[in-house]
């Protein structure tokens, strides 16, 4: 139990580029003083938001999770678009279970980016802001089903990271 009540400590948002700016057109949007993502795809260009689930009236992110890792049962999430947001909706599975994360279009594993320190072996997978990767606009997700760690960047920089605080 140790081992999953680190899931649940304090979570804070760092914002490394204060000066980013949030336009009508812009690939991180502001609304209600909050960031959140209009749009996200995967490495192949496949837009994942769907309007038949939102959050606070914003079309949800649709990625797929293996349970346990590639092979495992599949089971569909949907994310909420606002960063720093935890809400989502789907099976509730015990914290620290991994999933291997797919494309619910193409079903291709979604790239390795960096790894995360909620435990070893995990890594951050990467969605993109554009259908095209090369933008360099990426979220990158936890692998590990309740952790909190993600982070946002665009044009290749960092924009915003959520941090689990140890
Ligand atoms: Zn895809
Ligand atoms: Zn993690």
């Amino acid at each position: 139990m140790a081992e999953e009540e680190k899931f649940v400590r304090r979570v804070r948002l760092e914002k490394y580029l204060e000066d980013y700016r949030f336009t009508d057109s812009s690939r991180i949007r502001r609304k209600d003083g909050k960031a959140y993502l209009p749009a996200v795809y995967c490495h192949n260009g496949h837009n994942l938001m769907v309007r038949a689930v939102t959050f606070d009236g914003l079309p949800a992110i649709h990625v797929r999770g293996l349970v346990g890792g590639e092979g495992g049962p599949a089971e569909d999430f949907y994310l909420s678009p606002i960063i720093n947001d935890a809400r989502k909706e789907g099976p509730d599975l015990p914290p620290g279970t991994r999933l291997q994360l797919v494309c619910p279009i193409c079903e291709e594993p979604l790239r390795t980016l960096v790894p995360c320190t909620c435990r070893v072996g995990a890594y951050r997978r990467a969605l993109y802001l554009t259908p095209r990767p090369d933008d360099l606009g990426t979220v990158g997700l936890c692998e590990i089903f309740g952790c909190p760690q993600s982070f946002v960047s665009d044009d290749g920089e960092l924009v915003f990271e959520v941090v689990a605080e140890k």
